[in-house]
């Protein structure tokens, strides 16, 4: 019978790779208790009403990236391609915002109908974290803070932080009429992509990276002239706290989020260690969020990180990673001693030892083959003669000591002691 293979695009976190999976998480969670972030789970599936409303009908998401699909009840759900319309359409849902702030953290898979690639996936990794209900900017320089505080933390250099402001939606509308009147005397000559933005989605042309269309832009009016006074106040005084705090920024102009829903300050953490797919982490401020999904106003700004191309960069720039061996193999000979080795392993494991027990009988060369197969530093041993004495055989796998003889009850403490001292 032929195999089965996994989704195009969608992978398996195999044994050998966990580690460094529940490092990353491990290390999130902590910072998140550190900065005062809490945990929110939503569901994967949502109404797909969700995401046109607040990601936008005319981004790519939504135009042709969303697994979307009638249920058995005529209902058209999507799997979530994000996560932050699902935090504040919960947050709305069960009053967290209800005159009240919050500072949510979530983990979790996304899905988005992609072309794979390296570092780009159908089903991928987010970490984000959401601040519902202070205007900033002190608070969206905590989030830049927070962000260069975890890449310390990771041993990770090469991420460089660009940083712009959209403005009001008041103002970005002024400005976005303004490119579309200066882009539209060139229409003919923008890559097709630009083109078909052109009437849709104006802004994410500022994005593009195609020559000819990166030289007509360089006259197009600055979305900086447009901006408001209370926009362009905000992103001073968060450069200024950035500076105080040591972040090094540059101001990326060109910077636009592909995502509809974000209002003045947006950000991005970009390296050029993992080829074309150089985002790590964006995010930014999104004040009318609450409201579009019926809440009442309230401000708020967070951000989402890619795990997958995380753990790219740590395992490039980061500290090694050492897998998690077992301590202790048990060798067991005969049906008695089996029974004690089951004892012996769970009054190991009551002191926190890691064990691994041989299964499946054989003979002592094969046991001890799979012991040093294990990875374990110890071999703990129980034959006949060692039941006969009550005692258990303690045999180093990656040293030439000699082997020793302990009481069964005192087999914990002489591993925790190592072997060389004498207890
Ligand atoms: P990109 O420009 O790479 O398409 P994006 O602007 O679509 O990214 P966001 O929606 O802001 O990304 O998501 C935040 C982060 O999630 C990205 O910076 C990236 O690290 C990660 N990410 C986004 N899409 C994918 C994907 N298909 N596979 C893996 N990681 C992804
Ligand atoms: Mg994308």
């Amino acid at each position: 019978m032929s195999t089965l293979q996994s989704v195009r695009g969608m992978n398996d976190v195999l044994p050998e790779s966990a580690d460094i999976w529940h490092f990353i998480s491990e290390q999130l969670r902590s910072l998140c208790n550190l900065y005062g972030y809490r945990e929110i789970r939503t569901p994967l599936l949502e109404r797909t009403e969700l995401f046109k409303r607040t990601i936008g009908e005319q981004t790519d998401i939504v135009e042709k990236e969303m697994y979307t699909f009638i249920d058995n009840n005529g209902e058209s759900v999507t799997l979530r391609p994000e996560a932050t319309a699902s935090c504040v359409r919960a947050s709305v849902e069960h009053g967290l915002v209800h005159n009240k702030q919050a500072k949510l953290w979530y983990f979790g898979p996304m899905f988005r109908h992609e072309k794979p690639q390296k570092g780009r996936y159908r089903q991928f990794h987010q970490f984000g974290i959401e601040a519902l209900g202070w205007p900033g900017p002190d608070i969206d320089a905590e989030l830049l803070i927070f962000a260069s505080r975890l890449w310390k933390r990771l041993g990770v250099q090469s991420v460089k932080l660009e940083i712009n402001t959209l403005g009001s939606s008041e103002s970005r509308e002024n400005y976005k009429n303004a490119l579309v009147e200066y882009l539209s005397q060139y229409t003919a000559e923008l890559d097709e992509d630009s083109q078909r933005r052109l009437f849709k989605n104006p802004l994410r042309i500022l994005d593009s990276k195609n020559t000819r269309t990166r030289e007509i832009l360089k006259d197009a009016p600055n979305l900086f002239d447009y901006l408001d006074d209370s926009s362009l106040q905000q992103f001073t005084r968060l450069q200024a706290i950035l500076a105080k705090a040591d972040v090094q920024y540059t101001v990326n102009p060109g910077l636009v989020r592909g995502l509809d829903y974000y209002t003045s300050t947006v950000f991005e953490w970009v390296t050029d260690k993992l080829g074309a797919q150089s985002a790590v982490l964006a995010g930014g401020r999104y004040d009318g969020l609450v409201t579009q999904l019926g809440g009442k106003p309230t401000p708020a700004a967070g951000f989402a990180m890619g795990i997958e191309r995380l753990i790219e960069l740590v395992l490039l720039e980061g500290p090694p990673m050492q897998s998690i061996l077992p301590e202790v193999y048990m060798v067991t000979m005969g049906d008695l001693a089996e029974l004690e080795g089951i004892v012996l392993a769970e009054t190991l494991r009551d002191s926190g030892i890691r064990v691994h027990s041989h299964f499946g009988g054989g003979n002592f060369k094969k046991q001890f083959k799979k012991a040093d197969q294990s990875g374990a530093r110890y071999a703990v041993v129980l034959g006949e003669t060692e039941l006969q004495q009550q005692m258990a055989t303690i045999k180093d796998l990656r040293t030439e000591s000699e082997q020793l003889s302990v009481p069964f009850q005192d087999v914990a403490k002489y591993l925790g002691r190592g072997l060389d001292t004498n207890c």
